[in-house]
């Protein structure tokens, strides 16, 4: 069951008097404390910080996390975020003294073991993408779209043309356009076909010799993959333009289909999702690029190369691509995220990493048949590892939107879809199960939905009613309204 119990502030825990801990007493003459801090005198007096014992201060704070929710708690079907559970042996193996006491400015020569996992996690996404050069330096997704395009720059100028444009549809994610805008292109964004993918005639009315870039994500945001890509990427590359996939959401297609073969030039991974770092909140993250081999002298680096010394045995180096962009983050990226991508895949192997995408794929259609006759999925009978419903006809008819139906899945002890994106879904529930849960979990969730959208709306509207606070949020998202991404075009 859930905690509901409400929260008390440190401050109002306090008791005038109670200390976590006892000094011994003072054997040097006392100075006051404003002597020695110029600001205490401005202030008058010493702040007013809350008194406690250790045990209380615990108490709070582990009561505290236990009203969190979490991939190791509940069900977090939070679409796009890929919120698997994180399997734990990881969290012991890149705790080994070996890979925690590295030093990232240790030599070569002294870092062996690293450089061969980074090197060979280097070709098992180079093999995974179809695209054989790798640098695993972003941080995070969202900075693997920003360091690619850097590349595509370099490339471009390098070969003497000026292209400005970076060209995606409408249910890309937001990160696509501020990372354009970012690396200094202008954004032109196109509508989608009604049945949510690429449309092929407007894509080649913006497909000219200014064009550098099409960023899409496939399978795309509404959990469909884009049939059309050999095509798109076919237009695409007679215009000299490149092909970026938003590898976003490769937990629907690895080990199946490779974006290298459909028609990418580059990629980000996002390995704290398809390949479990654990992450949410904001962190951590590791976003590697994948590109095509004329690309690879502009990857920033190092990146890992491994030669054969006079005695046959292999010998990795950290070296700079002769052209390389320069770097996007220090040394080789979040290794512990990285790290923990290498185990996944060494556990997994080739026939797991199949097995998992086509678990992920298997479990959302399940979910989406459990739901659509309630829950309307204006894209369709069947999706790639996660589907996009639609609250619009639950709005209209009862006045219930895809926001009071997630705020309501708490009580039940489920984490809320991810809502009102993607943008070209009116009251959007962007709903990723992922392979990890069972029928069991998945069979609840349909009925806790079930029996939402058969709830009064008035008490939808107030809820959730059994956490200890409820919408602390609104207020605020009232007054600052979802910013557009026309508000970070570069100036
Ligand atoms: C998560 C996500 C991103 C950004 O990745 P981060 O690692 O969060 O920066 C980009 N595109 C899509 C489709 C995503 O789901």
């Amino acid at each position: 069951m859930r905690n509901t119990q409400a929260v008390q502030l440190l401050f109002e825990l306090s008791k005038a008097g109670r200390r976590a801990a006892v000094y011994p007493a003072c054997d040097v003459p006392a100075r006051p404390l404003d002597e020695l801090i110029p600001r205490a005198q401005q202030c008058g007096s010493p702040p007013g910080l809350p008194e406690l014992t250790e045990p209380d201060i615990i108490r709070h704070f582990v009561n505290l996390s236990t009203k969190n929710m979490s991939v190791d708690t509940h069900f977090y079907p939070l679409g796009s975020c890929t919120m698997k559970y994180n399997p734990k042996r990881h969290e012991r193996l890149v705790g080994l003294p070996g890979i925690v006491d590295l030093h990232p400015n240790q030599t070569d020569e002294n870092s062996q073991g690293m450089l061969e996992m980074m090197y060979t996690l280097q070709e098992m996404l180079a093999e995974i993408a179809g695209l054989p050069a790798v640098s695993l330096q972003p941080a995070a997704g969202a900075q693997g779209e920003f360091t690619a395009l850097l590349v595509a720059s370099a490339y471009y100028r390098a070969k003497g043309e000026r292209r400005t444009k970076v060209v995606f549809p409408n249910s890309a994610h937001g990160t696509n356009p501020a990372s354009a805008a970012l690396a200094g292109f202008e954004c032109v964004q196109l509508t989608s076909t009604p049945q949510g993918f690429v449309d092929l005639h407007q894509l080649q009315t913006h497909l000219d010799a200014q064009t550098a870039v099409f960023m899409v994500t496939n399978p795309n945001t509404l959990g469909m993959f884009e049939r059309e890509i050999p095509r798109v990427a076919e237009f695409v590359h007679a215009a000299g333009a490149l092909v970026y996939i938003d590898g976003a959401n490769m937990n629907a297609i690895a080990g199946v289909t490779r974006p290298g073969d459909f028609g990418g030039d580059m990629m980000h991974y996002n390995v704290h999702k398809t390949f479990t770092g654990p992450h949410g909140a904001g962190g951590p993250g590791a976003g590697p690029i994948a590109v095509r081999d004329f690309l690879a002298d502009f990857l920033p680096g190092p990146v890992v190369t491994k030669e054969t010394d006079a005695g046959g045995k292999p010998v990795y180096r950290s070296t700079t691509p002769a052209r390389s962009i320069g770097r996007v983050r220090s040394f080789f990226g979040n290794v512990g995220i990285l790290v923990r991508g290498y185990c996944y895949l060494r556990t997994l192997g080739a026939a797991g990493v199949r097995a998992m995408s086509e678990n992920a794929v298997l479990n959302a259609n399940y979910l989406l048949a459990k739901l659509k006759d309630v829950l309307p999925v204006p894209q369709g009978d069947r999706c790639m590892h996660e589907f996009v419903a639609s609250a619009k006809q639950l709005k209209d008819e009862r006045g219930i939107s895809a926001m009071d139906i997630a705020k309501r899945l708490l009580d039940f002890g489920f984490h809320a879809p991810t809502v009102y994106f993607p943008l070209v879904v009116p009251e959007a529930m962007m709903i990723e199960p992922t392979e990890t849960e069972s029928r069991e979990t998945l069979d609840a969730f349909a009925d806790a939905v079930r029996q939402i959208v058969a709830e009064d709306p008035e008490f939808l509207r107030q809820a959730p009613h059994d956490t200890p606070i409820s919408r602390p949020d609104d207020v605020r998202a009232a007054r600052n309204p979802i910013l557009k991404w026309t508000d970070f075009r570069a100036t």
